[in-house]
């Protein structure tokens, strides 16, 4: 079958073998996989993996055969993989911390993964979707859970102001799931003129851009002196000490964005003291992929107005640069193409 492996230096398309699935395995028939902007890191040699690999790990697909000891799904369930696979074993895992697992493995960056047609996954980490659901959008189930974690995070109560610091694919995602929320007002800080738009259209209350010069003070105007939440979806340390700045006293500061390791941001002590402020990471998925996929089964989240630019598996070297050039708010590979 037709795979991007990624072996250590450049990702390439190979003919890969594919054994029988193990006891506790199936194999899935990939339908579609997202790119992420932690597979670039991973070529870029900015993140961690395990090659020689078949990348991809936002994916969706159907099963075709089971290990014999498969019960919670069945051959022809239309499934989407979550891909971190915790031990259960650790101290992390034994006190319910699994995203902290000592022992975690990722299917698509240490084990192989979807960009391919076909891939061995074991079967506790597949959820069942409904079988009407468009692939292009069910890749986004992986993503929509690593949101879920962060909003939970965020601990929105009634009549709160939130800020969204990044308006791109994640940022959205926190959108749709900050409008579950009884929140007072949501703002979205956005500097691209067409995601202004998308966000707008999908319920922003006010879209900020912030190459205005006055845009903070605009934020602690309209929040009357800062938002009690504040989520950062950029991935910069410049953006989260923007986000900082954008609390209100005794605020919450959720920094969703993956800024690189090398990067640091300055912060008063006796400030988050006498302010009463809460910083916290969103690290993963931990318990919230069953709740990703509920929500968008119930119709509460809707993922079908994405703007999705799709490629075919033998163009995946053109879909990184649509990623990495940020031309649509998702890029994936459709395997039917
Ligand atoms: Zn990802
Ligand atoms: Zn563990």
């Amino acid at each position: 079958m037709q795979a991007a492996l990624f072996d250590g230096k450049t990702l390439k398309l190979t003919d890969c073998s594919l054994r029988k699935p193990a006891a506790d395995e199936v194999l899935v028939k990939v339908s579609a996989c997202g790119v992420c902007g932690t597979d670039i890191k991973i070529v870029a040699g900015k993140s961690a993996a395990t090659p020689p690999v078949i990348l991809g790990h936002e994916y969706c697909g159907t099963i075709e055969k089971l290990g014999n000891q498969v019960k919670n799904v069945s051959g022809g369930n239309f499934v989407s993989v979550d891909p971190n696979i915790y031990c259960g074993e650790c101290r992390f895992c034994r006190t319910g911390k699994i995203n902290l697992c000592e022992n975690l493995m990722a299917l698509g960056v240490d084990i192989d993964g979807g960009f391919a047609e076909y891939c061995l996954v074991p079967a506790k980490q597949c959820y069942q979707l409904p079988t009407s659901m468009n692939p292009i959008h069910a890749v986004l189930m992986e993503p929509l859970s690593c949101a879920v974690y962060g909003f939970q995070k965020a601990g929105i109560q009634s009549g709160n102001s939130v800020v969204i610091v990044g308006g791109g694919m994640i940022g959205l995602l926190m959108l749709k799931l900050c409008r579950l929320s009884s929140a007072r007002q949501i703002i979205v800080v956005e500097p691209d003129e067409d995601r202004q738009a998308t966000l707008e259209k999908s319920g922003a209350d006010i879209v900020i851009d912030p190459n205005d010069e006055t845009y903070t003070q605009s934020i602690l105007d309209i929040t009357r002196d800062g938002a009690e939440v504040v989520i950062e979806c950029v991935g910069s340390s410049t953006a989260v000490e923007q986000s900082y700045h954008l609390l209100k006293r005794g605020g919450r500061l959720v920094i969703f964005g993956v800024s690189p390791s090398d990067q640091h941001w300055t912060v008063s002590p006796y400030e988050l003291f006498r302010n009463d402020i809460t910083v916290t990471g969103s690290f993963l998925n931990p318990f919230t992929f069953q709740t990703a996929v509920d929500l968008v089964t119930a119709d509460k989240i809707r993922l079908d107005d994405i703007e999705i630019k799709t490629f075919p598996l033998n163009r995946i070297h053109d879909a990184f640069e649509n990623q990495i050039q940020q031309k649509s708010m998702k890029t994936v590979i459709d395997l039917n193409l």
